[in-house]
């Protein structure tokens, strides 16, 4: 596959600081555009944040993260791959969410998504925070409950916030299981941390059968360790990939809402990501950069970095 359509623009053509920025410098193809049809893997911003409880801002991320991504190249410097002439990438622009209106935003994100799936396109997609994953796995997990592995210092699996709020970016993995739209069974969380209200989270883990995969756990074992047990929970059934940028250690990723001390480095966030060659990924997501947290634009910098990870293993599987 070759098409040069949809390979990005070299630095060589045009400077990596200079023309329009979408992720990684690739063609933008709107849901609407007679080049969908042969678009394979597509980037897309989700630019809402309406689930957030804390310190708000990843409705800015897509916006800086296409910037941030103009610094990618054309090829995997740790695994020679090169994706862009593996599978044709596009950037398949913004979800348009509703700022002002959460169920409405959860269900314009669904539909686009559906739209994404019928094209047959697997998407990759730059968050907005985390309950951007629901409505994304509403539509992806139409058919059949699919596997997850899911970096955070969280679990996301809380049942409710402040009494009977039930959307949140605290809660999209326990709307997820209740809706049949992940087997708990292949859901593995890894790199869970910090301080809590409670351990109502981890109850619900265990008791519906996710595997929880706290970050002592990760250091004590070893990323090779971790991943290898990961694998094998989620198997070769279809599996979504949820990456939230707090897995990795403020120190190397500060632009975020809810930062937890103690985590992965800038390299381990990589490796976890390479260990997962050969996987049947449904879809793909980076969460929660947090721009008015960022102002070095580092913390961008790194969730491009990762979603370029991610696109490379995509591109690599079948
Ligand atoms: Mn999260
Ligand atoms: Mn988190």
């Amino acid at each position: 596959m070759d098409d040069a359509f949809f390979h990005p623009v070299s630095g060589f053509d045009l400077p990596r600081f200079a023309g329009i920025p979408t992720f990684m410098r690739l063609p933008h193809v709107a849901l609407d555009d007679p080049q969908l049809s042969q678009v394979q893997i597509g980037l897309i911003g989700a630019p809402w944040d309406g689930g957030t409880t804390n310190r708000p801002g990843p409705r800015h991320a897509p916006r800086q993260l296409r910037d941030m991504s103009t610094m990618i190249r054309a090829e995997n410097g740790a695994t020679g791959v090169r994706p862009f002439e593996r599978r044709r990438c596009a950037d398949l622009g913004d979800v348009a969410p509703n700022p002002a209106d959460l169920a409405d935003s959860m269900t314009r994100m669904t539909r686009f998504y559906e739209r994404v799936r019928a094209a047959g396109i697997t998407p990759l997609t730059a968050g907005g925070d985390h309950l951007c994953s629901l409505p994304i796995l509403r539509a992806l997990a139409a058919d059949g409950s699919l596997g997850m592995i899911h970096f955070d210092s969280h679990t996301d699996l809380f049942h409710s916030y402040f009494g009977g709020t039930m959307y949140t970016h605290g809660t999209p993995f326990r709307r997820a299981v209740e809706e049949g739209l992940l087997d708990p069974h292949r859901v593995v969380q890894i790199g869970i941390r910090g301080t809590a209200y409670d351990r109502e989270d981890r109850e619900f883990a265990e008791s519906v059968g996710i595997r929880v995969i706290a970050i002592e756990e990760f250091f004590d074992r070893g990323v090779a360790d971790v991943m290898a047990e990961a694998r094998r929970i989620v198997g070769d059934a279809p599996t979504y990939v949820s990456y939230d940028i707090d897995f990795i250690d403020p120190a190397f990723a500060p632009g975020t809402g809810t930062p937890e001390i103690g985590g992965p480095n800038s390299y381990q966030a990589l490796q976890v990501v390479r260990a997962l060659k050969g996987m049947n990924i449904a879809g793909a997501d980076l969460v929660e950069v947090s721009p008015p947290f960022d102002p070095s634009g580092g913390t961008a910098y790194l969730g491009a970095s990762i979603m370029f990870e991610m696109l490379c293993i995509m591109a690599q599987d079948g």
